[in-house]
């Protein structure tokens, strides 16, 4: 671990500042979201910018749903990130430790800790997709591969059975070739039914993700994919309590489905355990959660050891870029949530992303979005900045 022998880096890479915010981004009326996981409503979103010496500047957001959360988590932030100035923006891992290092009395290891060290290593790639010039696909050992997205926004719990087939043909029409639907709130019977309506909507060849928002028994998520067998669904997501790993390996076990899993594992270790216990046919790596992009790559590494393939989870422009390098890189979750602070880069062209030779994410954050959803904030909770 000596530095004494690192040969000397550029000092105009090196981290020159620092900076956070939060703004408020609202969610779209666009459905109802209902079912026993809290639903979003707003997003309160921190922004992080990292400016080198030369004068780059890489970005990256995050969004929870708590805007006291947000602020809190954003102040620990800009005290930690003190820690990254002065450190080659290539040194990843270094910088990374020592936001850790600093944030040692929250128990580092995982849950929000980790979100910040993602958060941190998200806008360092930018930063060197910046310096060299390149996009984050390709600094990851992508060769540009599109990558398929499935729609999120609609099928969601609180929809009545009408509401989801309108949803359902609305997505298809907008050229999803996927669509995901949750599941796990309602009696198992009018689930399935629900289930036959949107696969008659979507018709035979859309694919259908199932997400049992970790809701049910093993016996009830055995019973449903069994029920639904003949629609081909594309795969069943955390059908039984979170982290009951023996309850997950009795599902996939007893079931012909895929059974995907992992959005909210933020550690290496923790996805090693999952990978040991042979409980996926799908990693759903979340890269707010899993480390950022370094951890949510090696990941997809050790997945791909086993022959799992990985999906991205939420944020869809990130994901689709490590999607597109991961060899075993399989799908990613859309929501249109974040087009607009992205300036409509990164946005899906009928279900499909396309990689853009654009350095860094290549989607410099819209200015003139921030300035709204920086009003929205003051709005909401009453103050000025
Ligand atoms: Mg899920």
């Amino acid at each position: 671990m000596s530095t004494a022998s690192h040969r000397k880096a550029p000092p105009e890479d090196a981290v020159r500042e620092v900076a956070t915010e939060v703004v408020l981004i609202p969610r779209p009326p666009t459905a109802p979201v209902g079912g026993g996981l809290k639903a979003r409503t707003q997003f309160a979103t921190i922004l992080l910018s990292v400016e080198s010496e030369g004068g780059l500047v890489g970005e990256s957001y995050l969004s929870l749903e708590s805007i006291a959360q947000a602020r809190g988590l954003a102040a620990i932030m800009a005290e930690a990130c003190q820690a990254v100035v002065g450190v080659d923006a290539f040194a990843r891992a270094r910088s990374c430790r020592a936001v850790v290092g600093e944030l040692h009395d929250l128990l580092p290891g995982s849950g929000a800790v980790q979100m910040l060290v993602s958060l941190v290593d998200l806008a360092l790639w930018d930063l060197c997709g910046k310096i060299t010039g390149m996009p984050v696909w390709r600094l990851a050992g992508g060769e540009g591969r599109e990558v398929p997205c499935y729609a999120s926004h609609g099928l969601f719990s609180g929809e009545t059975d009408d509401q989801l087939e309108v949803s359902a043909h609305r997505l298809v029409e907008a050229g999803f070739k996927g669509v995901k639907l949750r599941i796990g709130r309602r009696p198992l019977a009018d689930d399935v039914a629900r289930a036959r309506r949107v696969r008659d909507a979507v018709g035979p060849e859309a694919s259908i993700m199932v997400d049992g928002l970790w809701s049910m028994s093993s016996s009830e998520a055995i019973s449903f994919a069994r029920a639904v067998e003949d629609l081909k669904i594309a795969w069943l997501e955390d059908p039984v309590a979170e982290g009951n790993v023996a309850e997950l390996r009795r599902v996939r076990d007893n079931v012909a489905v895929p059974i995907a899993s992992a959005e909210r594992i933020s550690s290496v270790a923790e996805f090693r355990r999952l990978l040991d216990a042979d409980v996926l046919d799908v990693a759903i790596l979340d890269v707010h959660h899993i480390g950022g992009p370094t951890g949510w790559l090696l990941c997809a590494a050790l997945a791909n050891e086993r022959g799992i393939s990985v999906a991205g989870h939420s944020a869809p422009s990130y994901s689709a870029q490590l999607v597109s390098a991961a060899e075993n890189g399989l799908v990613v979750e859309y929501f249109p949530w974040w087009d607009e602070l992205q300036g409509g880069a990164m946005t899906p062209d009928r279900g499909l992303f396309t990689m853009a030779g654009q350095p860094g994410w290549g989607m410099p954050l819209d200015k003139a979005a921030i300035d709204a959803y920086r009003e929205r904030l003051e709005e909401t909770v009453g103050v000025k900045r």
